[in-house]
């Protein structure tokens, strides 16, 4: 039996409504569908779950929010009259409407987007609709609860031998509804695929599947067919938008494979996500490429701080003091740098210097921005000799200024810090360089 997810795109409106309904009859073990808010129909458009953010900010600075929620209403009503569907949306809009107050949760209204648009594609499909607020069971701290949530959900749902859910959200156990972060159907699909034990989840959404490197700088990148559990998380993670990052966890150790499928183009091939592959990591150590831009780089330099026993262990609790999480810190004998999204940094630049200068007075101590972390990734990179010379052979080929190298144990992958300004050449450079690894 197959889990199978649809993301915004997908269920933009009525004509994609039906193609998604073509698919799921295409294959009888297609049986548990969890769905997105309608997405972007057009390249200026606006997603449903994007307009239902801005209600609530509307309604907690006391702006007038009801043209905006008559714009969501609207959304749905075209895709209601375009299905020929019979469906209450005056009724469901007017409940809606009644529970804004200036105080009311944001994950509920903002996950009304994903309720709705699951309840009119049950309707369409002739499916029964369960929602998610009785799957899905969260912590008081916005967390999952995995395991109560497998239990709970393959319980209610064993009852069923097709079900439409809507992604996205849970519930606490006072049921008070509980979103996942931005993009969490993926997470939800997972959920379901896990708590159901599904031989397959697939995601069904806009592109062809995950690319071997960011089609926004490289024009018409390699398709990856085959990618580990551990590679893709790594990449999501650093930028490849394919997929919710933490959609990988509920699933990995029970070992159901994801495919990413084209709802366009249903023929075309997939990415098939696993536990291992059928591919000959000698010849291709590398299965992907991606980066992200917004770094910045904490550094402290003092003489003999090698010497000093809990020197670095006194800086991390700093910088967990001030609600920073980190991604590296390299060091060597007299520095250590703390690399970190430089956000965080906004409301505590001057606060950690001040903490570790009057704690330490280092010699040199600064933050310095403006770095983008690039990632080679591949399960084939500890096996094989060179790939990392070979990594740094292009971008000093390139000319291209190194200013971090974090290659970790695992050997998944190797980071390299470079300036945002030479991001770009970095990417194309590593994609032209390591083509034939690929
Ligand atoms: N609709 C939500 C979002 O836009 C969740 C999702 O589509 O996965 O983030």
């Amino acid at each position: 039996m197959k889990t199978v997810k649809f993301g915004g795109t997908s269920l933009a409106d009525a004509a994609m409504m039906k193609q998604c309904a073509e698919i799921l009859k295409a294959d009888d073990e297609r049986r548990f569908v969890i769905v997105s808010a309608p997405g972007k129909r057009f390249k200026d458009d606006i997603k449903v779950t994007d307009l239902l953010y801005q209600i609530h900010d509307e309604c907690e600075n006391g702006k007038d929010f009801l043209p905006t929620l008559e714009k969501v209403k609207e959304r749905f009503a075209g895709i209601v009259k375009d299905l020929g569907i019979d469906f209450d949306l005056d009724g469901e809009f007017a409940k809606i409407a009644e529970d804004i107050h200036p105080s009311c949760n944001q994950s509920w209204l903002v996950s009304r987007g994903e309720y709705l648009n699951a309840k009119i594609f049950a309707e369409y499909m002739g499916w029964p609709f369960v929602d998610a607020k009785d799957l899905l069971i969260f912590k008081e701290n916005h967390l999952l609860s995995h395991h109560l949530t497998y239990k709970n959900a393959g319980n209610i749902l064993e009852e069923y031998s097709h079900a439409v859910i809507p992604g996205f959200y849970g519930a606490d156990t006072h049921g008070n509804i509980t979103t996942f972060t931005r993009g969490g159907s993926d997470v939800t699909g997972a959920v379901i695929a896990r708590s159901v034990g599904a031989s397959l989840y697939e995601n069904w959404t806009d592109v062809d599947g995950v690319m071997t490197a960011d089609p926004r700088v490289i024009d018409h990148p390699k398709q990856v067919r085959y990618i580990s559990y551990r590679e893709l998380r790594e990449l999501s993670y650093m930028g490849a938008s394919v997929l919710h990052e933490d959609a990988i966890l509920p699933i990995r150790s029970t070992g159901i494979p994801i495919e990413i499928h084209n709802t366009m183009d249903p023929q075309a091939p997939s990415t098939r996500i696993a536990a291992a592959y059928p591919v000959d990591l000698e010849k291709h150590p590398v299965t992907g490429i991606a980066g992200k831009k917004g770094f910045s780089n904490l550094q402290i330099e003092m003489a003999l701080m090698n010497t000093q026993v809990g020197f670095g262990a006194r800086i991390l609790e700093i910088i967990a003091e001030n609600g920073i999480s980190y991604e590296h810190t390299p060091t060597s004998i007299d520095i250590i740098s703390v690399i970190a999204e430089t956000s965080y940094f906004e409301h505590c630049r001057e606060k950690i210097i001040m903490e570790i200068d009057r704690e330490f007075h280092p010699d040199k101590l600064f933050i310095e921005d403006g770095m983008a972390l690039v990632t080679v990734v591949g399960e084939g990179i500890s096996t094989n000799v060179g790939v990392a010379a070979k990594v740094l052979q292009i971008i000093s080929n390139a000319g291209i200024n190194v200013r971090m190298i974090d290659a970790g144990c695992s050997e998944l992958n190797i980071i390299i810090g470079v300036n945002e300004t030479d991001y770009e050449k970095t990417i194309k450079a590593l994609y032209e360089g390591l083509h034939e690894y690929l």
